[in-house]
């Protein structure tokens, strides 16, 4: 036969294949992991997301009970980790480490949020599969712009809250479309606006309810474009905490129970972290470790063993969690106590977080489970073994 008789006869065989027998060969399935920072599991009933309900029907739905501190970065980690944040060494939005006794992490500070120092205590799971091969990219999560082990994503991104939701959606699609050998097989995408809108209006507010339809409808775009280009995708749609209202008569000034500067506030609001100034200031302990009316004070060595923190040196030496809708200052607040926060105790129901998932087995209600449990299941999605952890696999081994 000569090259171009073979030629032709190769293209009549693919034409006459089913359109869907093709597309079947010619892609693996996807695993996307996407964040709704602060999307309460009940704003899922509130009937306005058509897209995230239709992949919770036809998928698995339930709440994730968030690690505490329920904040955003030790979450994430915890997320991506399977490992709580005591032991992930993301112990906060706001930490300090013994061993760097001058420098703060906070999560607008790059210099430090950058540092793999910061990071390293646990491996997130872009990690592992790209030492397993498998190849990631990431379209904003917290971590994935730093070196851990020595690894990044092949794609990743700075994280710009000014790219907008169209853009990262497009990025998603357009990493999808590329040849098989660069196609990422783990994606992660991430969403601020429906926590910028709690804190700023609270929970009840119009401004958080026209944030949930927007992410909506831009899943929705994502889902849409991925069946264009016949890619399978499961999607693990979470959130890292709740939301409460708040409000500026619920306050607890740390300045009516101490004089401040005896001690350094690493982190005011649902709940405190906080350090004597001289390290051995018992009048703070006595200040602090009383009874008061709406927060409780442990040092960290006694706090409930339910929260599973204290252990790591990272912990502030007393923590403070102010009753559900309490906000806890050291002074004037940086911005006015108004709308909603997060970062109480993890056992109130206001701070579950979102979980729907879809996709091939995924199926059914799942109840409240703790989040560290979603890594198992994207290890297992994405084939890759998991790390040893804190998760017990519970929700690996029901799904899929
Ligand atoms: P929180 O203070 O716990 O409410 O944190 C939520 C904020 O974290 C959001 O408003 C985001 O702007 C910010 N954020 C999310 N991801 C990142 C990131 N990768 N780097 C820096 N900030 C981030
Ligand atoms: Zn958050
Ligand atoms: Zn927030």
């Amino acid at each position: 036969m000569t090259r171009i008789a073979s030629l032709l006869l190769a293209f009549v065989l693919l034409a006459a294949a089913p359109l869907h027998a093709r597309s079947e060969t010619a892609r693996t399935p996807v695993t996307i992991l996407i964040s709704i920072d602060g999307f309460r599991a009940d704003y899922l009933d509130r009937g306005l997301t058509p897209n995230l309900s239709k992949l919770a029907a036809g998928g698995a739905h339930g709440a994730l009970r968030p690690s505490f501190p329920t904040k955003t970065f030790p979450n994430h980690y915890a997320i991506v980790t399977g490992e709580r944040p005591d032991t992930n060494g993301i112990v906060g939005n706001n930490m300090i480490d013994p061993r760097r006794p001058n420098v703060k992490f906070s999560l607008g500070d790059p210099k430090q949020s950058l540092d793999p120092f910061w990071w390293d205590q646990a491996e997130p799971a872009w990690v592992t599969a790209d030492k397993a091969g498998v190849r990631t990219a990431t379209m904003f999560w917290p971590g994935s712009e730093v070196s851990i082990h020595e690894t990044r994503p092949p794609d990743w991104l700075r994280y710009d809250e000014h790219v907008g939701y169209a853009q990262r959606i497009n990025t998603i699609l357009d990493w999808m479309r590329r040849p098989a050998d660069i196609r990422p097989a783990f994606v992660t995408l991430y969403f601020e606006a429906v926590d910028n809108a709690g804190h700023e209006f609270g929970p009840d507010s119009a401004e958080v309810n026209a944030a949930i339809a927007d992410v909506d409808a831009r899943i929705g775009d994502l889902v849409a474009g991925l069946a264009a280009m016949d890619q399978p995708a499961r999607l693990l749609v979470v959130a890292d905490h709740g939301m409460h209202a708040t409000d500026e008569s619920r306050v607890i000034q740390l300045a009516d129970l101490i004089d401040l500067p005896s001690i350094i506030a690493v982190e005011t609001g649902p709940y405190a972290a906080i350090e004597p100034a001289a390290g051995t200031d018992n009048r703070v302990y006595e200040a602090l470790l009383k009874p008061h009316d709406h927060m409780s004070c442990n040092r960290r060595e006694e706090l409930p063993a339910r929260l599973h923190y204290g252990r790591n040196p990272r912990v502030a030496a007393i923590i403070c969690i102010a009753e559900p809708g309490w906000t806890i200052l050291a002074g004037a607040p940086a911005y006015p106590v108004k709308g909603g926060a997060h970062g109480y105790d993890n056992q109130d129901p206001q701070m579950l977080a979102l979980f729907v998932a879809n996709g091939t087995g995924l199926k059914g209600d799942i109840g409240i489970v703790d989040n560290i449990e979603v890594y198992p299941l994207l290890m297992k999605l994405i084939g890759v073994a998991p790390l040893p952890s804190d998760a017990t696999g519970e929700l690996a081994k029901r799904l899929p």
